[in-house]
């Protein structure tokens, strides 16, 4: 039996096989071949697969995802059996007696020189297609898996670190469980992780060895422990424990459908955030008052080109519609910094935190924020709707985002396309900027929403995604606390809604101070309602709020460290 230690940040416990997360790295390696029908036969087979998997991977695509994603995939088809292509090949094969994962390398060095050459810029991005689907041919010649999980059963999913690009495109089917050497509890991984209710324990290090994998391994995502071979003891103890858990959420579900009230009377809106459609279920399962933010990025990194209007039109009319009339606040792009995928072609930044991110990509592209903006007003017709602005900090970056909006509303209105004039717009209150200029933020928009998870690494100068840093990254630093009361209380003096959708939002040691604040809504992941609800149900804010606000003002013993 091996115990493995480290970080607990989605509770919950799991087990299965342990099954190491491959990604594609094929490293060619040449040689000189004597049977040049054999090997040429082994590059038509590979071919042939790669068709096959391009064909299936079109085909999924244009279920989940829309016609441009699915169209590339039929284009890297295409490619793959393309004549020119395979003469290269060949000619590599046959005449140069190069092995066939050598001759498909050279092949693809020919052709993408050759796009890259060319005028016209979508000649030229074609050389980025000619290597993926090289790529592709090379890893099946040389047995290299895919990034994925190329398992039969679901299985823990260890790995060095998921991005979450990588999290979102795997199979969640098949996952029992998150095992990571790196990682932190506020990286998007660990929040999706959370968000999808998979247990997961971060941060193991070098605990984690490759001999280890097929092992029969259970997690306890509460405690951060993986256990390998556990002997029969500690199973019994750990399936005694999942027992517990399962009475424990038993008697949390006698708490659906009952109100969010304080013993002394104050309320607040408990709300989801969750960054697929899939989880609206959950949601509803778990009684979240609405959706406080939806994570729209996600579905950028899930597909393999940008979605266009239709199919990004078709996930939010869905959304709105499945959550039959409760509140939807979409949260438009916010990709950058960690939240990253290839065909963006972001710049490559030395602080990436600090660089091309969330409402400032989109600013930059108006065109890319246009195409979303349609998506989002078409389908206000369909429920009850909220657009929040990402990573902003300064006045103008709104007030150039609401032109858009309006102009995104006159073209539908020319159109004669329907949406609904209710839709409320707000801005993430997540940099110090923002949050110490709230009172002039206040009278642009109708809500914020405060992310504390970046909050805290702007305000602290912390890296989010960096588990070295420990104790520094504290949520719970005054500085930060202070930062949320004078956003809610700008926000009052203007009469809007303020709330927080940051991890912060689900920790039941600061609901007392959340709600003595005068916190709006509090979005958590939906497993996090209803242990938040019964938080709130047991507090008495009247009691406590002189010493809550005192403390935050006092200038001897701060709050966080
Ligand atoms: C936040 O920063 O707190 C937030 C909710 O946004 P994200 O975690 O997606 O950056
Ligand atoms: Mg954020």
């Amino acid at each position: 039996m091996i115990t493995i230690r480290g970080k607990g940040v989605s509770s919950g416990i799991a087990e299965g096989p342990l099954y190491f997360y491959r990604r594609a790295v094929a490293k060619v390696v040449r040689t000189r071949i004597t049977d040049v029908d054999a090997e040429w036969r082994r590059f038509k087979t590979a071919q042939a697969q790669a068709v096959d998997e391009l064909g299936e991977l079109a085909e999924r695509a244009r279920r989940y995802v829309g016609e441009e994603a699915a169209l590339l995939f039929e284009t890297h088809q295409i490619m793959a059996r393309d004549l020119d292509y395979e003469d290269a090949v060949k000619s590599g094969i046959r005449e140069r007696e190069l092995n066939a994962e050598a001759a498909v390398s050279d092949a693809c060095g020919r052709f993408t020189r050759m796009f890259a050459a060319m005028e016209d810029s979508y000649m030229r991005a074609r050389a980025a297609d000619v290597k993926d689907v090289s790529n592709r041919i090379i890893a099946i010649l040389s047995g290299t898996v895919q990034g994925g999980i190329d398992s039969e059963v679901p299985v823990i999913l260890a790995a060095d670190d998921l991005a979450p690009s990588e999290t979102v495109q795997l199979d969640k089917s098949k996952i029992l469980g998150f095992i990571t050497e790196g990682g932190s509890g506020t990286s998007h991984t660990a929040i999706l992780a959370r968000t999808m209710g998979i247990p997961s324990v971060i941060g193991v290090g070098d605990q984690l060895k490759p001999e280890y994998a097929g092992r029969e391994t259970i997690i306890d995502g509460g405690d951060g422990v993986a256990v390998l071979d556990p002997d029969e003891d500690t199973r019994a103890g750990l399936v005694d424990k999942r027992s517990e858990q399962r009475k424990a959420k038993d008697v949390l579900a006698q708490l659906k459908g009952r109100e969010n009230v304080t013993l002394d009377g104050q309320s607040v809106r408990i709300y989801c955030n969750i960054g697929d459609p899939d989880d609206v279920r959950a949601v509803l399962d778990n009684d979240g008052g609405g959706i406080g933010l939806f994570r729209s990025e996600m579905l950028y990194l899930g597909s393999d080109d940008y979605p266009g209007e239709e199919k990004q039109f078709e996930v939010y009319k869905k959304l709105l519609s499945d959550m039959d009339g409760r509140e939807v606040v979409i949260r438009t792009l916010d990709i950058g910094a960690d939240k990253k995928t290839g065909y963006f072609r972001l710049p490559e930044e030395e602080n990436p935190a600090m660089g091309s991110r969330g409402l400032r990509v989109c600013l930059e592209r108006p065109e890319l924020f246009r195409t979303q903006l349609r998506a989002l007003y078409r389908a206000s017709a369909y429920g009850k709707l909220g657009i929040m602005l990402p990573m902003v900090t300064s006045v103008w970056e709104v007030r150039e985002a609401k032109k858009l909006c309006e102009q995104v509303k006159r073209e539908l209105e020319a159109e004669g396309v329907a949406y609904s004039d209710s839709v409320r717009l707000g801005i993430m209150i997540e940099t110090p900027a923002a949050a110490i200029m709230s009172d002039r933020l206040a009278a642009e928009v109708d809500f914020f929403s405060c992310g504390t998870n970046d909050l805290t690494q702007y305000t602290l100068a912390c890296d989010r995604g960096n588990s070295g840093l420990g104790r520094v990254y504290d949520p719970h630093h005054t500085a930060v606390l202070r930062l949320l009361k004078l956003v809610a209380d700008n926000g009052h003096k203007r009469g809007i809604r303020v709330g927080i959708c940051g991890d912060l939002a689900s920790d039941l040691s600061l609901t007392e101070t959340f709600l003595a604040i005068g916190m709006d809504e509090l979005s958590v992941t939906p497993q996090e309602v209803l242990s938040l609800r019964r938080r709130v149900r047991e507090t008495d804010v009247g009691k406590c709020r002189g010493d809550i606000l005192d403390g935050l003002e006092s200038d001897s013993e701060p709050i966080g460290g």
